[in-house]
């Protein structure tokens, strides 16, 4: 098959069989894409990368590196509470292979369908190293957003779902790239709960998606809001049990795109209230909130039946 020029390729693989929405008003062929607000609506925005043998097995199949990738950027509108508008797509390819792109698109759009957001327009380039860029957007009601800085002592800590599988499954998603099944899901196809961090924008104070470790990204709450946290390992659900060697693993490991989130302690019946009206298997509270000076706030402890837990490392930090 001959190789696609560029805008060959983008006419062939990226303008037809995605969503269509009515607040698009120019998508894909013109030099901007045009969006139609809602008034009264903030747009949140979020733009991520993912680079082939970084953020994916460079022997992945194409649909599931398409498939992750949105789905890892739309996580964080759901971090922040905002509903999905749509997607832009960067994309940098070594070389315009037909049946690559073929099964990329194929896997976007299914993609996009699952989630209901029209592919708005991108950039294709050349480059040598394959790397998917994706940046979305969202509509937050005026001043709702669920930022990093609102946790305030004496507040819960809650999690979304269980935390590890995605983890623990890497190494075979590296041995065995093109398997696709319940138990590489989490990994090519993570669950990104825009319905829950939507309702919760009335519940929660404070939220973050898991991408980088439960610690990790625990502590940017911790910085963020000038409180330190406090997790009950013993209530953590995690994809192994507590006596299992890999349980630091779910911990520490990342690619999760569970919620965390804090929330004052009245707001537990509503929070497993939604939680059981959009079917979350786990919404469960995980620690609390501890008051810190200025000079000590930050700190993540995760204790087990009294003693604080040690760990060597909090998650995954690219440099
Ligand atoms: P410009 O030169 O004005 O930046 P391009 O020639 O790069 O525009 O792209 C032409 C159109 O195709 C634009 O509307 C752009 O948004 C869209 N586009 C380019 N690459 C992609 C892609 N990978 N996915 C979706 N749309 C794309
Ligand atoms: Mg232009």
């Amino acid at each position: 098959m001959p190789r696609p020029s560029e805008f060959d390729l983008i006419r062939d693989y990226f303008t037809r069989g995605f969503p269509q929405a009515d607040d698009v008003l120019l998508g894909i062929g013109d030099d901007c894409s045009l969006v139609n607000p809602p008034l009264d609506m903030e747009l949140a925005q979020s733009i991520d990368t993912q680079v082939a043998g970084v953020h994916f097995p460079a022997n992945a199949p194409a649909h599931l590196i398409a498939a992750r990738a949105l789905r890892c950027a739309v996580s964080d509108l759901a971090a922040i509470g905002a509903v999905p508008q749509g997607f832009h797509l960067a994309l940098t390819l070594p070389e315009s292979d037909p049946s690559f792109l073929a099964e990329f698109a194929r896997g976007l759009r299914q993609t996009a369908h699952e989630l209901e957001m029209p592919l708005l327009g991108g950039d294709t380039t050349r480059g040598s190293v394959l790397t998917v860029t994706v940046a979305v957007q969202g509509w937050l009601p005026q001043g709702l957003g669920l930022r990093r800085t609102g946790a305030v002592a004496g507040q819960d800590i809650w999690l979304s779902g269980k935390i590890g599988a995605a983890a623990l499954i890497l190494d075979e998603v590296l041995k065995t790239p093109d398997r696709d099944d319940a138990a590489t899901a989490p990994y090519y196809h993570p669950q990104v709960h825009v319905s829950f961090g939507h309702v919760l924008l009335s519940l929660a104070t404070s939220a973050i998606d898991i991408s980088d470790g439960l610690l990790q990204d625990a502590r940017h709450i911790a910085r963020a809001s000038g409180v330190n946290l406090e997790f009950d390992a013993n209530a953590i659900p995690t994809s192994v049990p507590r006596e299992h060697p890999q349980w630091t693993q779910c911990l520490t490991g990342g690619d999760d795109y569970q919620l965390l989130f804090t929330a004052p302690k009245d707001a537990e019946d509503r929070i497993l209230a939604c939680a059981q009206t959009i079917n979350l298997d786990h919404c469960t509270r995980v620690g609390k909130v501890i008051a810190a000076t200025e000079s000590d706030s930050g700190n993540i402890t995760v204790i087990a039946n009294g003693t604080p837990l040690n760990f060597d490392r909090e998650g995954y930090e690219h440099f």
